[in-house]
């Protein structure tokens, strides 16, 4: 089954791709698809489901979407959903390394830094059939960046029960405890059983 992906992001893609293994994920811009839907919901599950939505209208055919980001509880829940414009302006973009430094300083000081991140997945296989997976892997916010694997946040984030960041886990070690782990051996499962049934 050949699953279209949600997403511009390489890393997250990559990700998917051995977490899905039996299925094949193709990114809208593999085929020339622009794809950049404005992501205005309030919940992790509301923008991915406008992504699975806004790809599903064009390509019609199976849709996978994940929306994820960093929750901070000594930063009042932010980023949160603006995880990905974390400290950017319509004029400057920044880097993951920027924002991850920007976090780090706003925490400066602050003794709670516990965080979680969270992993909203959505299966859209046609309008009336939409699956929804939400997880997350809870961790803190370390006080200085270690680790060059992954992606995005992944120095700063201190995995629970690890003692290391996500940046310092092997790929199969982030897989087994990410919130995108997590929710996509859910969405295998799914995958499965939608398979089955049209047996
Ligand atoms: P989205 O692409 O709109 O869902 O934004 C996700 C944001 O959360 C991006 O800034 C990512 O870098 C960050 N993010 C999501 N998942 C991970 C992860 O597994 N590791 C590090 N950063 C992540």
């Amino acid at each position: 089954m050949k699953l279209y992906f949600a997403s511009g992001n390489e890393h997250k893609k990559q990700e998917m791709k051995r977490l899905l293994g039996g299925f094949e994920l193709t990114l809208p811009k593999e085929e020339g698809i622009s794809f950049d839907p404005v992501e205005n919901g309030s919940t992790f599950i509301e923008n991915a489901l406008i992504k699975a939505r806004s790809l599903y209208e064009i390509v019609n055919q199976p849709v996978i979407a994940d929306d994820s980001g960093l929750v901070c509880d000594g930063l009042g829940g932010n980023p949160g959903i603006h995880t990905a414009r974390y400290g950017c302006t319509e004029e400057k973009k920044l880097t993951s390394q920027e924002q991850y430094t920007l976090l780090i300083k706003n925490l400066e000081g602050n003794i709670v830094r516990s965080a979680r991140f969270v992993c909203a997945l959505v299966l859209m296989l046609s309008k009336e059939r939409i699956y929804i997976i939400e997880e997350c892997v809870e961790g803190s916010i370390a006080t200085t960046p270690r680790g060059i694997e992954g992606f995005g946040y992944d120095p700063v984030f201190l995995v629970e029960d690890t003692g290391r960041t996500a940046a310092e886990l092997s790929a199969e070690e982030k897989d087994e405890h990410s919130h995108r782990g997590r929710a996509a051996r859910k969405m295998n499962k799914l995958l499965m059983e939608v398979m089955n049934e049209k047996v």
